[in-house]
């Protein structure tokens, strides 16, 4: 300890400076937000753990009208395609292979079914917290074929890559992945003109650094990176409309703490050394060139599909659901016929309703307190 520093006292003021650092900042937000007076703004929360805090914070409780906050692609789940949950079903009853999945996927709906419901017939689906704990599993019970359904943005695949380069060490070849891995870049693309600037996921730009938010704003399409506290969204949220009304292109790094221009150069090159882009499928919107990520040919015993032979499944999604609008901005949840009716977290119709990030289940949550 320094001469004249007790440590209890002086942290413990510290600590009280940055608790009261962090409500000025808070305060100081909130004063530019709720005074807004500038022209319309349309803010795409392109991250569902962004919808559901900002819900959960009750910020949009504060908004004046002209800042209009509008749901995103970002939630994995929600844009996981119909005829994706179609094979992983196919995989667990025709080839009897263990399904190892993210708990939320298990209620989205198929085709025909989802997979909570193939467990009553017989499928083997089992609930796990990473990629390496199915690669484990596999170790484990080297009798079973294991498939981890691989899904998510660039936060989650290099812990996919992570798993298959374990099993390449561990000499596993009961271990597979069946990819629906997502890239941001190809959706930023095709949502820039349904929004005046995007809310940036900061945790995907943790990995990919700031470079495409940038090359947008050059382009012409605004946006601000943003962390997942209140002080971090309601401070992201005053910069981007402080910044909207002076009327030129802008990317402003609201989350410097967490994400640096470079992002994760160590989990970059894991992924370009293992996996290569591909066009890919997203729920509701369609197939978006180049936003989806596979295992590279050197890694094909790892890959479910070349594995199986999974045969190409289109999927049909329930006619009634309206996800895709809003993943897309186009529909506020509550504007969906079933919304609440045929449709609660209970009873799933779309996947929106289903994933703790999905914007159908933020509104169904938190919706009645606006
Ligand atoms: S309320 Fe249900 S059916 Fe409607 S869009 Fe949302 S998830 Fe789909």
């Amino acid at each position: 300890m320094k001469r004249g520093h007790c440590s209890t006292c002086c942290e413990g003021a510290a600590s009280y400076d940055r608790e009261e650092a962090v409500n000025q900042t808070i305060e100081r937000a909130k004063e530019i937000l709720t005074r807004y007076d500038g022209p319309h703004c349309r803010i795409m929360e392109v991250c569902g753990t962004h919808t559901h805090e900002i819900f959960r914070q009750g910020i949009r409780r504060i908004l004046p009208r002209q800042i209009e906050l509008i749901s995103g692609p970002g939630c994995p789940v929600c844009v996981t395609p119909v005829g994706y949950i179609d094979e992983a079903i196919w995989l667990a009853l025709e080839k009897g292979a263990t399904v190892c999945t993210f708990g939320d996927l298990v209620r989205v709906p198929g085709t025909e079914a989802s997979l909570q419901t193939a467990r009553g017939e017989g499928a083997a689906v089992k609930v796990v917290y990473t990629p390496l704990d199915a690669e484990r599993y596999a170790a484990e019970h080297p009798d079973e074929e294991v498939v981890f359904l691989s899904v998510g943005f660039e936060t989650t695949t290099p812990s996919a890559c992570l798993a298959v380069r374990k099993a390449q060490q561990d000499g596993i070849r009961n271990f597979s992945l069946l990819t629906a891995n997502k890239t941001m870049p190809g959706a930023y693309e095709a949502m820039k003109d349904s929004t005046d600037l995007f809310l940036y996921p900061g945790h995907v730009h943790a990995i990919t650094g700031t470079g495409i938010c940038e090359k947008l704003a050059e382009e012409g399409v605004s946006g601000v990176c943003a962390g997942f506290t209140a002080s971090e969204l309601l401070t992201a949220l005053a910069v981007a409309v402080t910044r909207y009304q002076e009327g030129k292109p802008f990317f402003v790094n609201c989350y410097p703490r967490v994400v640096r221009p470079d992002g994760s150069p160590k989990a970059q090159s894991l992924v370009a050394a293992m996996m290569e882009p591909c066009d890919e499928e997203w729920r509701g919107i369609g197939i978006i060139p180049d936003s989806g990520m596979k295992l590279k040919e050197s890694c094909q015993m790892y890959d479910a599909r070349t594995r199986f032979q999974v045969p190409e499944m289109a999927g049909r999604a329930n006619p009634a659901c309206r996800c895709g609008q809003v993943l897309k901005g186009e529909l506020l949840p509550t504007q969906c016929r079933v919304f609440g009716k045929a449709c609660t977290p209970e009873h799933p119709v779309g996947a929106c309703m289903v994933s703790s990030e999905g914007a159908c289940s933020a509104w169904y949550l938190y919706g009645q307190n606006l």
